[in-house]
């Protein structure tokens, strides 16, 4: 439709992400995705049918804003056990239409005009747009390309007055590397006594190999005590698609967060609510995640033995990076493109995690695929 209304964009250099773009692409080149961290297998039956009872039960009309109290008490029992920090349900735990909603969510109610947001890069492509929609500046320090680990002497030098958070991934997306009690020391001593907080992206919390810890922000009192942290049931549960996750903060800052959700979805969607209140009663099944991914990793690791690719290591999330700089002097986006067109085989260039677009050679590699998927993919990623 023809409008004379000038859209003047509050993010013009942004486009469509990357996962929808390599999506399509794939779709029309009828590749195999290995792409999205999107599990292309089903849930757990038993879930599916919690959520058609609860359907069926009459719970579909709006869920309270925070969501359901039984949701609520589970979350934070889990978050006990697991972690050692209890968060009051009432106040400090509030159920979210998806980790998206829950970054966009606190990363409005909490940053200001003017202030400045650390994150690190290769990072998940919506948190710089995010902050910038606030009018702070997003403040970026790359991961080191050897090893992709964070340089705390970067961060201690970026840190300014203004600085109001730092967003932190661990298991980390794009690059599967996990925090170690290090990296938490360093944390610690780099935010005591400021007015910083700490966003955690912890939605890959059950998926750290090799029998490393999940190194989460609720281990630690002092760090709980300036963290949010945002957490999915779409990743711990096969069920991307069903927009539900939720997030844990000391109830003042929760205060702030919840003044935003109301007014973004007033709340979660009911049924699933009621179905993981079921499903979190089974801890087996976040417990048994870390095993059933780190078989997928090796699996395809395996299977791209005799390929021309360097494979770097996976310590944790749903992903993998090649390195074809060995073979190939490509960017790294028309490689996956040829990849895409020539073996049928989609995956994300690392450079779409960064926001000067830094090409290092490298693409990222999803596993969390059925096992036949990831070994007819690693079989055309081997005649490159
Ligand atoms: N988190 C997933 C990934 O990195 C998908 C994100 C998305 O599609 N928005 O692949």
């Amino acid at each position: 439709m023809q409008s004379a209304l000038q859209a003047r964009s509050k993010l013009p250099d942004v486009g469509t992400t990357i996962f929808t773009v390599i999506g399509q692409l794939a779709a029309e080149h009828d590749a195999l995705n290995l792409s999205q961290g999107a599990p292309n297998f089903a849930p757990d039956p038993k879930l599916i049918d919690g959520v058609a009872r609860a359907m069926r039960d009459g719970h579909n009309q709006y869920a309270p804003m925070a969501g359901i109290d039984t949701l609520r008490e589970a979350l934070a029992q889990k978050m006990e056990t697991l972690y050692g920090t209890r968060y009051d349900p009432a106040d400090e735990v509030t159920v979210i239409a998806s980790a998206s909603e829950g970054l966009y969510s606190t990363i409005s109610a909490l940053v200001h005009p003017g202030d400045e947001v650390i994150y690190f890069e290769p990072s998940f492509d919506s948190y710089a747009p995010i902050v910038r929609l606030q009018g702070a500046t997003p403040v970026a320090i790359k991961l080191s390309l050897d090893d992709f680990r964070v340089d705390w002497d970067e961060v201690a030098a970026k840190i300014t007055p203004k600085t109001r958070m730092i967003i932190i991934n661990t298991p980390h997306n794009p690059t599967a590397t996990v925090f170690d009690a290090a990296d938490v020391e360093r944390l610690k001593a780099l935010t005591r006594n400021t007015d910083i907080v700490i966003l955690a992206d912890e939605v890959y919390e059950h998926v750290v190999f090799d029998g490393a810890q999940h190194q989460s922000m609720a281990r630690y009192r002092e760090l709980a005590e300036r963290s949010v942290i945002v957490s999915s049931f779409g990743k711990s549960y096969h069920v991307t698609g069903w927009r539900i996750g939720y997030c844990l903060a000391p109830a003042a800052l929760m205060n702030e967060i919840r003044k935003v959700h109301q007014f973004m979805v007033f709340s979660a969607d009911t049924p699933m609510q009621y179905a993981f209140v079921e499903a979190l009663a089974q801890p087996e099944s976040y417990l048994g995640l870390a095993a059933f991914y780190q078989k997928k990793r090796d699996l395809l690791a395996h299977a791209l033995r005799e390929s021309r690719f360097e494979l770097l290591p996976s310590e944790g999330s749903f992903f993998m990076l090649a390195r074809f700089r060995g073979f190939s002097d490509e960017r790294d986006s028309d490689f996956v493109l040829r990849l895409i067109r020539d073996a049928q085989v989609a995956t994300i260039p690392l450079s779409a995690f960064y926001a000067d677009g830094t090409d290092s050679g490298l693409i990222r590699l999803s596993f969390s695929k059925d096992d036949a998927t990831l070994i007819e993919g690693a079989r055309r990623l081997c005649s490159i």
